[in-house]
């Protein structure tokens, strides 16, 4: 094959460049468990600072850090509602439900996040045969829809509707930095009305793992106790905060060029047979396509042309764009999927 592979499954592809690398092997490092590793204690500093929280604690994957979210601010039986899209819902394994023992309510939120009507409709009236509503869960970007950016406002009016019932916030941020170079909003003001937040450096910010869980500091001192209890408390771990802070430093405005690219990318497939691309109000770095063909043919013949994309439904293909991708790889893809696409589309 003359053409170099194009990776579209996932921002999660990134590897360290060799910045990053240099900084891994300069960190300054002790065991964390005991509170005495001064980059991770570094990197918590900065990560709540940057989100407007107390506290922050480091876990091992966004997954953790939402897990340790509903843990904390939880407890068995309990009611967590989130949209029946949300990466929580659709992506966790049941996390919630087996290890912290909450009920999960999907509510529908074409919008990224529920209305405020919305919020105030999923929370239970006080009644001895329901489940107490305590915590409310948003995406921002929204995953499955499309990557969509959600406007501050939007958070503040399902946040403080559930605050009028005593229900708590949570906002899986995984890609937060995303929405907040879209909306050209800092991200501390898209979370300002959440209780608690979870961010990923091992997405678009290009480190190779990690997340974060902020808010308080009562609840992130509790988190750290979920933490160690799901196995998730590490030693050196210096070694690779460092890598978060060099991406928090370095490959966040960038994340700027992925939304340009991913545009591009709709703009080149945006007429084409045999899908539809999903055009979310505000886009980041993430293409949906709904297919005429099963998703899992098309995948399977872009990828023998080099492509690789991801099958997230039946009918449901998604391209990320990321650090590394570049342009020219973006035109490669679409010239593939075009003809993948229009090959699969039943005749008209
Ligand atoms: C990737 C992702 C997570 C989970 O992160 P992992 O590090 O893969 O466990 C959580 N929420 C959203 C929206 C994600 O995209």
């Amino acid at each position: 094959m003359t053409d170099a592979r194009v990776d579209l499954r996932s921002d999660t592809f990134t590897v360290p460049d060799g910045g990053m690398r240099r900084a891994m092997a300069e960190a300054e490092v002790g065991d964390d468990v005991w509170g005495e590793d001064p980059t991770v204690r570094r990197l918590e500093e900065t990560i709540a600072a940057r989100l407007g929280k107390d506290a922050a604690v480091y876990v091992p994957s966004g997954t953790m850090a939402n897990l340790c979210a509903v843990a904390a601010q939880t407890r068995p039986g309990d009611e967590v509602i989130s949209d029946f899209e949300g990466h929580l819902v659709v992506y966790e394994v049941a996390g919630g439900a087996v290890v912290a023992g909450v009920q999960l309510r999907g509510v529908d939120s074409p919008g990224g996040v529920p209305s405020g009507a919305a919020v105030e409709a999923a929370v239970r009236p006080p009644n001895i045969h329901h489940p107490r509503s305590r915590l409310l869960a948003l995406e921002n970007t929204h995953n499955r829809r499309g990557g969509l950016a959600v406007a501050a406002d939007a958070v503040a009016e399902a946040a403080e509707a559930a605050h009028r019932h005593g229900v708590l916030v949570h906002c899986d941020g995984a890609r937060l930095f995303n929405a907040s170079v879209a909306l050209d909003c800092p991200p501390a003001t898209l979370v300002e009305h959440c209780d608690t937040v979870s961010v990923c450096f091992s997405k678009g910010l290009g480190a190779p793992v990690g997340s974060a869980l902020a808010g308080d500091a009562g609840t992130i001192e509790e988190a750290r106790r979920w933490r160690k209890r799901l196995g998730g408390g590490m030693r050196q771990a210096g070694v690779i905060a460092a890598a978060a802070l060099h991406a928090l430093e370095h490959n966040v405005d960038r994340l700027a060029d992925d939304h340009a690219h991913a545009r591009l990318l709709v703009d080149l497939l945006g007429d084409s047979p045999g899908a539809r691309v999903l055009r979310p109000a505000v886009p980041t770095n993430i293409v949906m396509l709904e297919t005429e063909a099963p998703a899992s043919d098309v995948a399977e013949r872009a990828a023998a042309e080099g492509v690789l994309t991801a099958v997230m439904d039946r009918h449901l293909l998604r391209c990320m764009t990321y650090l590394g991708i570049d342009a020219g790889a973006v035109r490669r893809a679409g010239g593939v999927l075009r003809a993948v696409l229009g090959e699969s589309a039943p005749p008209s």
